[in-house]
């Protein structure tokens, strides 16, 4: 088997919920448990999300919790993060989204707003939009005199309409979806930026990660994910969707729980050993009855085949416990 490579991947949109810190963590677990790399990209290509300041709380969160990464592209300067908007000026996203173009796999798109808007239905009181495909159907002579022309335009997945996607997840086993009901989604939006689950997919890749741990908030998308291996003929990496983390109320712990993140539960005096050895148990469990953890112990301990898929209750008090232990 080849070395086991992880990442985090933050998108920089705020706070460090307790969520992400959980993925940040079973991913540098996973690797350090293994003798591999664990790596950090920073997913900031959709704009519109960005938060000012929300980048250096992720680098302070990882320095604080001992998290460090191995790897970044800046050879000179040491171990910087690989960061999406830094990677997209060397063109690797489009380059990608054209080897698409040429293999029949995706295609561009010159549909203005009014023609998609008229497109758009409405299913169980959702607004829902499926592309048609028209544009598929544009000759090659009839796209390069748009694109000659500077028409703005976007790159979409060419998914079939027959057959189904299959995506396997560690914890949740096959899922299988008809093609029907997947869009023939955009890779590259008008801006020229890669989409978030395109960027992804190609980073993954590229960087050759071998295991991928994230919140199941995304299980829904991932056949999606699956299409993009199959269309480049990739082989995917391990999924482990992590099962949702609750309040005492089995609600998702929210902002308004107090402390949802990092740095609400800095604020509160908890010191990070004993966040971080908290948060190891919100969806894994050891071997025997431990509890009480260093990241050296869990790096030890830590195989992901425990994890389990049943929601995790966040426990303030035991945190509380347990912060008292150190
Ligand atoms: N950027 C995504 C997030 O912050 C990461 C999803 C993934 O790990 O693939 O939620
Ligand atoms: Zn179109």
């Amino acid at each position: 088997m080849s070395k086991v490579r992880t990442r985090f991947a933050p998108s920089p949109t705020g706070r460090m919920h307790v969520g992400n810190l959980r993925s940040a963590l079973y991913e540098f677990l996973i690797a350090k448990h293994a003798g591999g790399d664990f790596m950090l990209r920073i997913e900031d290509t959709d704009q519109e999300r960005f938060v000012e300041g929300a980048v250096d709380i992720i680098y302070h969160t990882l320095e604080e919790t001992g998290l460090v990464h191995d790897e970044g592209p800046d050879k000179d300067g040491g171990y910087g993060p690989y960061v999406q908007s830094e990677r997209m000026k060397t063109g690797i996203y489009m380059k990608y989204a054209k080897e698409l173009v040429e293999k029949g796999e995706a295609y561009y798109c010159f549909c203005d707003k009014e023609r998609l808007e008229s497109l758009k239905t409405e299913v169980d009181g959702k607004e829902i939009m499926m592309y048609d495909k028209h544009c598929l159907h544009l000759s090659k002579e009839e796209v390069e005199a748009n694109l000659a022309a500077g028409k703005p335009f976007v790159i979409r997945q060419n998914i079939p309409n027959e057959g189904t996607t299959t995506f396997h997840d560690e914890l949740y086993g096959d899922i299988t979806v008809d093609n029907a009901e997947l869009d023939d989604m955009i890779l590259i939006k008008s801006d020229g930026y890669p989409t978030y689950n395109f960027a992804n997919v190609v980073d993954d890749h590229t960087m050759n990660i071998t295991h991928v741990v994230r919140g199941n908030e995304y299980l829904s998308s991932s056949p999606k994910y699956q299409r993009l291996y199959d269309a480049f003929g990739w082989e995917s990496p391990v999924y482990i969707h992590l099962p949702l983390i609750t309040d005492e109320n089995h609600k998702k712990l929210s902002k308004r729980s107090g402390h949802s993140s990092f740095e609400d539960l800095l604020e509160q005096g908890f010191l990070s050993e004993a966040v971080v050895n908290y948060i190891s148990l919100l969806g894994w469990s050891p071997e025997d009855n431990r509890e009480i953890f260093t990241l050296d112990e869990l790096i030890k301990e830590f195989d992901y085949h425990r994890i389990s898929k049943s929601p995790a209750v966040f426990d303030y008090t035991k945190l509380k416990w347990m912060n008292g232990e150190y």
